[in-house]
């Protein structure tokens, strides 16, 4: 971590003043690459390089090594990026951006107001219109209990700055202590416009696949060994925890029947999907139907309120863990295989996180399940040991693929069509692979470009095709 909050204020430093890596590298006496690995956090420079650098930048020493402060990490980013562990989520679904990140600011402002007797939420945007739907209001109250809460929705007001935007009002005797802003940005991460520290650190001190890449290069790193070099084994053994709860997830759902709440009267399909062999089956039927099953397992489980992973969302939870258990049971990879495959697909999200976004409600379902798809297609590409270029990209095809889909589920509920989305999106993700595996030395498109392209997109779409429902499919009456 320290040799991280080196490399981000190095690297501010660096930038500001204009100087190039070369031009210091140069001066110092060292390559262009060791000055880059400086910035990325790879490596640190001997004591009197830093004293040389305090020098030229005309900062006291300790200026390096004095820690960020939170508001300097916030206005960093997007040089850097969270740890995994703030995209892969373990929480109860349906949506995480709806559900979780509310939950988790509560939870967060209620012990930053120990002095309070209770507290008022004013929702708008998204989240005051899905309010009913998923039973936010509830999720608000039982935080903040045994200590009182009212919930107002606002649909009326615009000037807010992320569709999935609230107030949290901490009280006592009835005036108003303390009011804060808060915006769930999706995967359950939230922003707040008084504590920084709500928002996680980042711990990556770049933000582009072309820089990561640039270190893996140098370093002769696979992505996961990337990711194990700037966040510790810890972040290994957490994906374990991670990877049994998907693998749970999948367990729950191919053992449970019955129809999902809401109201629309859908029926759980996963077990069935599962058992229902043809006498004559394909390989190729079977593993669609395998993969199909898993995907539907999960995404079943987050539709009735049960525990899943961000990957990167809720509602895209179920394309991940469908093709890499389905590869587990296939050719029996082991859980550390898994794991390193989970954490080059966490880059991707991350990517994507950081630099897009990963909200259907601000950037429509691209966000959401086109970013599952690459990440799952990227984790494939770690499993079949794939080179750098050709896992980059597999994640790109993943992506580009999904440019422009909308996010307008049937009364709001993450059911039609994410559930099945979450299916076809996991058969993308291996036909993907399966093209990069082929074709990566033709390819024209980076995936940071395709990642810019993506949010781009996703600004331009129609709100009503962004988690409204008042668009598209959310229109339709179903029986
Ligand atoms: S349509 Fe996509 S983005 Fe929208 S709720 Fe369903 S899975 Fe999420």
């Amino acid at each position: 971590m320290e040799n991280n909050d080196f490399a981000i204020k190095f690297a501010k430093l660096r930038k500001s003043s204009g100087i190039t890596q070369q031009t210091l590298g140069n001066y110092l006496g060292v390559s262009n690459r060791a000055v880059s690995k400086w910035e990325t956090g790879l490596a640190m420079p001997s004591t009197e390089n830093i004293r040389k650098l305090a020098k030229i930048f005309d900062v006291p020493v300790d200026h390096f090594f004095s820690g960020l402060a939170d508001a300097e990490r916030s206005e960093e980013p997007p040089s850097g990026m969270k740890s995994l562990t703030d995209l892969y989520r373990i929480g109860r679904g349906p949506s995480s951006s709806h559900t979780m990140g509310p939950e988790r600011a509560c939870r967060m402002f209620r012990e930053k107001r120990p002095d309070a007797d209770s507290f008022r939420a004013v929702l708008y945007g998204s989240i005051a219109k899905l309010c009913g739907a998923y039973s936010i209001d509830r999720i608000i109250r039982s935080a903040f209990a045994p200590l009182g809460c009212e919930v107002e929705t606002n649909m009326t007001a615009v000037d807010i700055p992320h569709p999935n935007t609230f107030d949290l009002i901490a009280c006592k005797n009835g005036a108003e202590l303390e009011r804060i802003r808060v915006v769930s940005t999706g995967g359950g991460r939230i922003e707040c416009d008084k504590y920084p520290t709500f928002d996680e650190p980042d711990v990556y001190p770049v933000s582009s696949f072309e820089r990561i890449a640039e270190c893996c290069r140098a370093e002769n790193l696979r992505l996961w060994q990337y990711v194990e070099r700037i966040e510790g084994r810890a972040v290994m053994d957490r994906l374990l925890e991670i990877w049994r709860c998907m693998k749970q997830s999948i367990a729950a759902g191919l053992a449970d029947e019955g129809i999902l709440p809401g109201g629309l009267g859908v029926q759980k399909k996963a077990k069935q999907l599962f058992n229902r062999q043809h006498i004559d089956e394909s390989s190729e039927t079977r593993e669609n139907r395998m993969v199909c099953a898993y995907a539907f397992a999960v995404s079943e489980q987050n539709a009735c309120g049960g525990r899943v992973v961000t990957a990167p969302t809720c509602g895209a939870s179920g394309v991940v863990p469908a093709v890499l258990y389905y590869q587990q049971q296939r050719k029996g990879y082991s859980d550390a295989e898994i794991v390193r495959a989970l954490a080059t697909g966490g880059i991707v999200g991350n990517l994507v996180k950081t630099n897009a976004s990963i909200s259907g409600s601000e950037c429509g379902c691209q966000a959401e399940i086109g970013t599952a798809c690459a990440m799952a297609a990227a984790a494939l590409g770690e499993l079949f040991e794939l080179d750098l270029d050709k896992i980059e990209y597999a994640a790109e095809i993943a992506i580009e693929h999904h440019l422009g889909l909308t996010c307008d589920p049937i009364g709001g509920l993450v059911q039609i069509p994410c559930i099945e989305r979450n299916a076809v999106a996991a058969m993308r993700a291996i036909n993907a692979v399966s093209l990069a595996s082929f074709l990566s030395d033709s390819r024209k498109i980076s995936l940071d470009k395709v990642i810019r392209v993506m949010k781009e997109t996703g600004l331009d779409i129609s709100k009503l095709y962004k988690e409204t429902s008042e668009g598209g499919l959310a229109k339709l009456k179903v029986k």
